[in-house]
């Protein structure tokens, strides 16, 4: 049975290459059937970050890129953090010592930087050159740059095999290693090491990851070897692009950071999709043209790792934005709702407990806007001035200086017309509601556009401003039929006044 792992290091925000690794996983997995497992790979401490692996949990949650087995559901090979498997590395060591596979080494760290500055000074390469290699601990702690908490490093043959086989990339080259060190002086495994133990004690049939591993990948063989087991199958995909083709990085792309995309207010599916089209190319339909637009299942439906490209795909977030746009227009209206509720109440347009009456609101307005926007994030905006009083609608600037000679004389005539709309509730026996988006615009066209002569454009500047305070909202009479006709006329006679 297929295993999969994605293992992320805990040191920060987590990237948004992780969700693309385990995006490519899943879909293989989901397809061939099998079990995919979150693995935290904790053992560098110098950059462990406490919340990091929550955010893990939860960005790749929200993507819907779950795992069968991880730290916080179980699973048969718990635990899944490295750092609670400490002890399982330890007889791994003492096998490759055993064997001389495998010495200790005492340089401290200041001697090994001056190497590496001597090497480079003589334009060598670099690479540790085994003066620690055959000596006893006794004897090493005679020369200089003695440390007396050891490491433990491979000790890589000349003959290293230096090819692999990769799914996406086949037959693949990687430098000369230099001998790793497995075993650091606080006794935590490299991830070298952990990650060569834990995919062989966790059935780790393929290992997906980032084409940064590609030239570690040789040494992982090589302790394959000499430890007497089985390698998994190999896939590396590519790293992502900036258009100026530099690997995007936390440090200098927002973009980077899983986080970000939720703040942004992406919907978790666009972002799938968007991931999906990275590094793969669309389906096609009947008549040949691409289909850009699938969901998860069916991008692991037609998974295939001999598609992937092994070309670094530029990371362009305007086909996102694209994306996120056609997805949010094929949300069902409730469901479009419920998604911005939470920028809503972050906003403060909303509180944490909105009144039912608040929520069928939200109903109307969100279908107002639902064509409207790319990001969840412009919800706020839109659907403010439909929670504020009806006399202290906030005017914005632009929308004030906007206004034009014409504004009172509009602003009295749709008044005057509007006030003659009948307004009949529903619910009473027998009536439909007559106060209506198709009613309120023939009377206002009449009124203002026919009666005083002005352009509709001009005609229903003020009229927006005064119902929304802004110069651009949600459609003007749709939003007046929401508000309801006292609600209307209070913000007519307020910019008017
Ligand atoms: P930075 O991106 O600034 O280097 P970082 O040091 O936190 O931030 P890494 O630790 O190098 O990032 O990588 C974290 C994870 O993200 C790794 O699994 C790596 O494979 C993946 N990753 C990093 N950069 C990219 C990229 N450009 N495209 C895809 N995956 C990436
Ligand atoms: N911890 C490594 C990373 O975050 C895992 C690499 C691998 O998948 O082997 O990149």
């Amino acid at each position: 049975p297929l295993r999969l792992r994605v293992a992320p290091s805990p040191t920060g925000d987590p990237h948004v290459g992780t969700a693309y690794m385990s995006l490519f996983n899943l879909a293989f997995v989901r397809q061939q059937g099998g079990r995919f497992l979150l693995r935290i790979e904790d053992t560098d401490r110098a950059r462990f970050r406490e919340d990091s692996e929550q955010q893990v949990f939860d960005t790749l949650r929200w993507l819907g890129l779950t795992w069968d087995e991880g730290p916080d559901v179980g699973g048969p090979c718990a635990p899944y953090r490295q750092s609670e498997r400490l002890t399982s590395y330890q007889p791994y060591v003492e096998r490759l010592l055993a064997a001389g596979h495998a010495y200790h080494c005492w340089c401290s760290t200041e001697r090994l930087a001056a190497m590496r500055e001597e090497q480079q000074r003589l334009k060598q390469p670099t690479g540790y050159d085994r003066m620690c290699l055959g000596r006893t601990e006794a004897e090493r702690a005679q020369l200089p740059g003695f440390s007396p908490t050891p490491v433990v490093r491979m000790l890589v043959p000349d003959d290293v095999e230096l090819q692999f086989d990769d799914l996406i990339r086949g037959r693949v080259s990687a430098p000369r290693p230099d001998d790793q060190v497995i075993l650091k002086a606080d006794g935590f495994p490299t991830y070298h090491l952990a990650v060569v133990v834990d995919d062989h004690e966790m059935g780790i049939t393929h290992v997906v990851r980032g084409e940064e591993w590609i030239s570690s990948t040789p040494k992982h063989v090589l302790l394959y070897r000499w430890l007497g087991l089985t390698p998994p199958a190999f896939a590396h995909m590519p790293l992502l692009r900036n258009t100026n083709k530099s690997k995007i990085s936390k440090r200098k792309n927002p973009e980077a950071r899983l986080t970000w995309f939720e703040e942004e207010g992406y919907l978790p599916e666009a972002l799938v999709n968007f991931l999906g089209l990275l590094a793969y190319p669309p389906a096609q339909d009947a008549e040949g043209n691409d289909v850009e637009l699938f969901t998860f299942e069916e991008f692991s439906q037609r998974f295939d790792w001999s598609q992937v490209n092994p070309v670094g795909p530029i990371f362009d977030l305007k086909k996102l934005d694209w994306l996120n746009g056609v997805h949010i227009r094929e949300l069902a209206p409730e469901d479009f709702a419920a998604r911005i509720l939470p920028f809503l109440q972050r906003a403060g347009v909303l509180g944490a407990d909105p009144t039912l009456g608040e929520l069928g609101r939200l109903k109307e307005v969100a279908a107002l806007i639902q064509t409207r926007i790319a990001h969840l994030t412009e919800a706020a905006e839109l659907v403010a001035p439909f929670y504020v009083a009806d006399d202290a609608v906030e005017v914005a600037d632009d929308a004030r200086a906007q206004l034009g000679e014409n504004a009172a004389q509009v602003l009295d005539a749709a008044t005057a017309a509007l006030t003659e709309v009948p307004d009949e509730h529903e619910g009473v026996l027998g009536s439909e509601p007559t106060w209506r988006a198709e009613a309120i615009e023939t009377a206002l066209r009449t009124a203002v556009v026919e009666g005083l002569g002005i352009k509709p454009k001009l005609a229903f500047g003020p009229l927006r401003t005064a119902v929304s305070g802004r110069r651009v909202s949600p459609p003007l009479f749709e939003s007046m039929e929401i508000l309801g006709k006292g609600a209307t006329l209070t913000r007519l006679a307020t910019l008017r006044a």
